[in-house]
């Protein structure tokens, strides 16, 4: 299992829980027909462990620093979406970072809390917002194509810690 150096997410924490989140992100990827490749894999992995959303040039960076060569920012690109697209990576439209998806077996549209401090993000997965935006959207005869709800603030955590 590679490891890349980051402080880990408690829920990760082992190797046994990031195993776990691989064979879900393979079985998912096989679902839709697309098996994940190593390069994704890695990427994917490079993400379970960061400890804040990463832009393609950080994980560019973090990939070829655990060996990887031959990878390109458009290689990064174009693995990202796919990665997007199997629902196992979000997107943070404010920043231009990637994170991974935490309840990745359902297809849903996801709220993120992003820190201005420390820069971590929490994403929530609550349908009532989604719900709420699409009959408003509905009824002004709207079609929505892309949902993007970031709410910006200070975490728990710098909250505590007096950081704001
Ligand atoms: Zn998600
Ligand atoms: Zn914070």
């Amino acid at each position: 299992m590679v490891r890349f150096v980051h402080q880990v997410d408690s829920s990760i924490s082992n190797d046994s829980g990031l195993s776990q989140k691989i064979a879900t992100a393979e079985r998912i990827c096989r679902s839709y027909n697309r098996p994940l490749s190593r390069i994704q894999r890695d990427t994917y992995l490079f993400l379970l462990q960061a400890n804040a959303p990463q832009t393609a040039y950080q994980i560019l960076d973090g990939l070829r620093q655990s060996g990887a060569s031959g990878i390109y920012p458009q290689t990064v690109y174009r693995m990202l979406s796919t990665l997007q697209e199997s629902g196992l990576v979000h997107k943070l439209e404010s920043t231009n970072a990637f994170l991974p998806c935490v309840k990745p077996a359902r297809p849903h549209e996801s709220i993120h809390l992003l820190c201005e401090i420390c820069g971590c993000a929490e994403e929530l997965v609550d349908g009532r917002v989604s719900d709420a935006l699409l009959r408003d959207a509905q009824q002004r005869c709207f079609k929505i194509h892309r949902q993007v709800v970031e709410l910006r603030g200070v975490c728990a955590v710098c909250i505590r810690t007096g950081a704001n």
